[in-house]
């Protein structure tokens, strides 16, 4: 997913933002993130072959959760 809640700021960060801060900034905040659907756990990813995204541990109901988007698109 392309963003997450910062627990830290209690702002929403979009990855590409999230990943151009500086590392110190980054670490601070890495650790406490969140789904904006559930609240699951969420952790920030950022590779050098691709671009960087959230990770998150949706809880089973979350509309944000891919399994989630799938059926939503399998009832349109
Ligand atoms: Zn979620």
């Amino acid at each position: 997913m392309n963003r997450a809640l910062s627990l830290v700021d209690g702002k929403a960060w979009d990855a590409t933002e999230f990943g151009s801060k500086d590392e110190s900034w980054q670490e601070r905040r890495r650790r406490q993130l969140a789904c904006l659907g559930c609240g699951g756990r969420a952790m920030f990813k950022a590779g050098l072959r691709r671009a960087a995204f959230f990770a998150a541990r949706h809880r089973q109901d979350c509309p944000l959760s891919t399994k989630a988007w799938s059926v939503f698109r399998y009832l349109q």
